[in-house]
């Protein structure tokens, strides 16, 4: 009969008066963006010995993966007339996406 009173002496509540974290999210934001404009990076590419076209190699690294990297010889299949060629390592170059 007595147990309303103790909870309402005992338990002390605590209201969160803290603001939410609006500050902190747009400051993670505005990092995610320069992250992205970092990105944009030079593509490894292939030009098909049939027709010529430039064409990003199916093989997603940079620079300096690719000198790391002991890569080919590699089937690629060019996008512009579908001929399945074989390229070398020194096939492959890098070329900044338009
Ligand atoms: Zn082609």
């Amino acid at each position: 009969m007595s147990q309303s009173a103790l909870l309402v002496s005992g338990g002390r509540a605590t209201i969160s008066t803290d603001p939410p974290s609006v500050g902190l999210k747009a400051l993670t934001c505005l990092a995610d963006t320069r992250r992205m404009e970092q990105s944009v990076s030079p593509e490894l590419t292939l030009t098909c010995p049939r027709c010529r076209t430039r064409f990003p190699s199916a093989l997603k690294m940079d620079q300096e993966t690719f000198a790391r990297s002991n890569i080919g010889p590699m089937v690629e299949l060019c996008p512009c007339c579908r001929w399945a060629s074989r390229y070398e390592a020194r096939d492959y170059y890098f070329h900044m996406p338009s």
